[in-house]
């Protein structure tokens, strides 16, 4: 079990974690009906907390709550309430560690039926260890039989809790089958990603990831991945991507606020590169650890100092 700090914020209070409860009539509980993100807080150079890339992740979840029309959240929340919010639960609880810090817009009231408009919202905060859910070293993956929900369907893009049942049942099956993690098709068969991370490949010195339109959950780790790839003058590529192509790829990995950057060196049994993590991977993991520690001075800005 990951440890959870004791301090969570719950409606529009810090409350004991054991408090922080919704109703079991909730359309919450009922149906899955939350949307969430969650974002790393890490530890500075000089001891200063470090939150990552808060506006994109704010903007991401009033994005989730817009698509899947809980229509009350954004009249009772700003973007500056938001971060008081979160600051205060920064505050409340004595973190020496990096951190992620998971918040919910939860569709709290009471037996409403399966509908999403005009019902009310109870936003929580939670903090917890920075557990990656990846082996750090390099995960092995499983094709799904599971296909990732479609837009047409849960969207991808909408970071709704009940949609990850669909992950849970990939990922449970790759951990049965013995591997670390699924990779998902989507509808069509082509590359998505891994339960709760993106998934990135090269070849010939050429960095690849599926595009939005691959019913991907548009990550923010992704995002930053191919900013600073961009940056060190790297050809990206934002495309349909076939799995045979990871096959063959020099380099996989995949990424996420819980997976930060993890090599991936094994598909299928297909063992990937020469099993090792390969250079472009390596180098961007180590870029990508100083953005989040503040190590980088030309990423600053995605950072909100505590
Ligand atoms: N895909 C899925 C399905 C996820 O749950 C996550 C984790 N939030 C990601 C990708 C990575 O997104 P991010 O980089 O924003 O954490």
């Amino acid at each position: 079990m990951a440890k959870i700090y004791p301090q969570a914020y719950f409606g529009n209070a810090i409350v004991p974690i054991e408090s922080a409860n919704l109703s079991i009539a909730s359309s919450a509980v009922l149906y899955g009906l939350s949307v969430y993100t969650v974002f790393p807080v890490c530890i500075g150079p000089d001891g200063k907390l470090l939150a990552f890339r808060l506006h994109d992740h704010w903007t991401r979840l009033v994005n989730s709550a817009k698509i899947i029309g809980i229509d009350t959240f954004a009249r009772d929340w700003t973007e500056e309430k938001f971060q008081k919010a979160v600051q205060e639960v920064i505050a409340q609880n004595s973190i020496t560690e990096d951190v992620f810090v998971r918040v919910t817009i939860h569709v709290s009231d009471l037996v409403p039926g399966v509908r999403s408009r005009g019902l009310g919202t109870t936003l929580s905060i939670f903090i917890y260890e920075a557990a990656c859910i990846l082996p750090a070293n390099g995960a092995r993956l499983k094709t799904s039989v599971w296909r990732r929900v479609p837009d047409y369907a849960i969207p991808s893009r909408a970071k709704v809790n009940g949609a990850y049942v669909n992950s849970v049942l990939a990922r449970q099956d790759a951990l049965d089958s013995g591997y670390d993690d699924c990779l998902f098709l989507d509808v069509s068969g082509h590359v998505c990603e891994l339960s709760a991370a993106n998934v990135f490949l090269v070849r010939d010195g050429v960095l690849h990831t599926p595009s939005h339109s691959s019913d991907i959950l548009e990550g923010i780790s992704r995002r930053t991945i191919l900013a600073i790839a961009r940056d060190m003058g790297m050809t990206v590529s934002e495309r349909t991507i076939d799995l045979t192509e990871l096959y063959v790829a020099d380099e996989v990995f995949a990424c996420g606020t819980s997976a930060f950057l993890t090599p991936v060196l094994e598909i299928d049994k297909r063992v990937i590169g020469n099993g090792e993590i390969g250079p472009i991977s390596a180098k961007l993991k180590e870029v990508y650890f100083d953005v989040l520690h503040g190590k980088n001075p030309n990423y600053k800005d995605f950072l909100t100092e505590y």
